[in-house]
């Protein structure tokens, strides 16, 4: 079946109107073929100025349903995307290229995120704290924020953003969502799922989901509003950049995740069929097009040869194709524009001297119009600028290092610091990786890749990754504002400090 009368049919499923997508000034179009899916109208000034106006009156009524009531809105939006989420598994593959695995991968994820929401309404806890004063309690309460704003990348449509909603919501808040605009399918058919969530659950009052569709302009529309209590964006370094300043000047709060450039770092005693398997889904997964993915490969010089060499058997093994078929593990780039920044890349590699394996095209038969590529393997001499820099795009620079202080200092000479990972068996060499002298990213592992994290801990990065912290752990907090409260029972008034203020 032709990719739009596929996305078509899937979209009738979620219950969208499908005649809507016949005009707009999105156009949309599958990475897989390059076909036009759909048209998608941008959201025109005065009806995001209502959707804003209409989340933050629904957040005036969602804050005060007791939290574990708003868990159970969750509850029924995770139980639909178990209903839909080969329906909606697909519709991310046909809008991002990544595979069918990937797809239903991210589906999964939100069902987790959900199972996790709807749990934390019933412990969105403070501290009691001991005051210094006779006859007095100090508490920790913690409070609905407002309204989130929510702008997400084109690589994880659906995920990302739901890491995002589903803990506003159980924290009270309203969400306002300006999706990519590469991927604003995915989004509406989460939205249809949401609203259908909504039906019958009487607490739930209109507004908590916005949608805006659209480009930059309805991102800064978000950045700049002051009823967007939390802004939480999703996306490279320059759109951090753009949009920070923004919300600083109103000195609004952001949750910033931003481009990676994850390392891995590989030394003599690892068990190298373990770190090959996870390299190759680290550095090839997702056609190197998560912000975790692995771009940075450094390893100790006595086994860099027999590293290599294992890792150009099996990157001569990928199957590059159509994501929708079920023996491709590389999809394609998400433009054409992706797969010439890759050979710029590359051209700038073979100029400062790097070898270079894999990372040409690849015709699919009955996807020309996609951009596929084989991934990259490229030796460089040294971690030049172009290595320090994100390039969306499945290249693995490797690096040789003799000392492990040497191979440390490799890892954090660079401007981001999302996700880190090392491969040893030696506990002395693990420990100085994961401490405060070791990685300096938010996410380090031992023995797995940097990519595909669990949605229990805190996921995000320090330096130009943003500092932002979604998802597991105590995330939530950045959701909600917090209220230290003093309680006086004592019928005296001491004041803190021992200070004495009285006529
Ligand atoms: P992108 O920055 O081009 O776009 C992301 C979103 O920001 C989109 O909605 C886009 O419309 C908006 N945007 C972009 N530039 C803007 C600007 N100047 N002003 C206002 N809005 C702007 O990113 P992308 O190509 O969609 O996604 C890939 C990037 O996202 C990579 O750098 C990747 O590492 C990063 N990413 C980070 C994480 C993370 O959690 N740290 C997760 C996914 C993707």
């Amino acid at each position: 079946m032709e990719l739009a009368s596929l996305t078509s049919s899937l979209l009738t499923r979620f219950g969208v109107a499908t005649d809507r997508f016949d005009h707009g000034d999105i156009a949309v179009h599958s990475p897989i073929d390059g076909s036009l899916i759909g048209h998608v109208a941008s959201t025109s000034r005065p009806a995001a100025e209502a959707a804003l106006a209409t989340a933050h009156e629904a957040f005036e009524a969602w804050r005060i349903v007791p939290a574990p009531r708003r868990g159970e809105l969750v509850r029924r939006f995770g139980n639909l995307l178990r209903e839909y989420k080969t329906d909606l598994g697909t519709l991310v593959t046909i809008e991002t290229g990544k595979i069918r695995q990937e797809g239903l991968g991210e589906v999964q994820e939100m069902i987790d995120i959900c199972d996790y929401a709807c749990g934390l309404s019933r412990q969105l806890h403070g501290l009691t704290i001991a005051s210094e004063r006779p006859g007095h309690r100090m508490m920790e309460q913690w409070h609905p924020a407002g309204v989130v704003g929510v702008v997400s990348a084109f690589n994880f449509p659906v995920a990302v953003w739901a890491w995002n909603a589903t803990l506003a919501w159980v924290c009270g808040d309203s969400v306002v969502w300006k999706p990519s605009e590469r991927t604003p399918l995915s989004a509406i058919a989460c939205a249809a799922l949401f609203e259908r969530a909504c039906r019958g659950l009487g607490e739930a009052p209109n507004g908590l989901l916005g949608l805006l569709t659209g480009g930059r302009a309805h991102a800064e529309l978000l950045a700049d509003d002051r009823r967007v209590a939390v802004f939480s964006a999703t996306g490279s370094c320059a759109m951090g950049r753009a949009l920070a300043p923004r919300v600083a000047a109103r000195l609004g709060r952001s949750i910033l995740e931003l481009g990676g450039n994850n390392a891995a770092i590989v030394c003599p005693s690892a068990d190298l069929a373990l770190a090959e398997r996870a390299i190759l889904f680290a550095a090839a997964g997702t056609a190197g097009q998560r912000c975790t993915t692995l771009r940075r490969l450094i390893v100790h010089e006595s086994i860099a040869d027999a590293l290599i060499e294992r890792l150009r058997a099996a990157w001569r093994r990928i199957p590059v194709g159509n994501p929708l078929d079920a023996t491709s593990l590389v999809g394609p780039l998400i433009a054409p524009a992706a797969g010439e920044a890759m050979a710029a890349a590359l051209s700038e590699a073979a100029a400062a001297g790097a070898t270079l394996f894999g990372g040409d095209p690849v015709t699919v038969h009955g996807c020309e119009g996609g951009c596929y590529r084989r991934p990259a393997l490229v030796e460089m001499p040294a971690q030049t600028d172009l290595v320090r820099r994100e390039t969306f795009a499945p290249i693995l620079y490797v690096l040789r290092y003799s000392s492990f202080d040497e191979a440390i200092a490799l890892h954090n000479d660079v401007p981001q610091g999302l996700a880190s990972s090392v491969f040893t068996q030696d506990l002395g060499e693990a420990e100085r990786f994961l401490s405060a002298a070791g990685s300096d990213c938010g996410i380090a592992n031992v023995n797995i890749g940097p990519s595909g994290a669990e949605i229990g801990g805190a996921f995000g990065g320090e330096k130009d990754t943003g500092g932002g912290r979604e998802s597991g752990s105590d995330a939530w907090k950045g959701y909600m504002r917090r209220a230290t409260c003093t309680i006086n029972y004592s019928g005296a008034l001491p004041l803190a400090q021992g200070i004495r203020f009285g006529l």
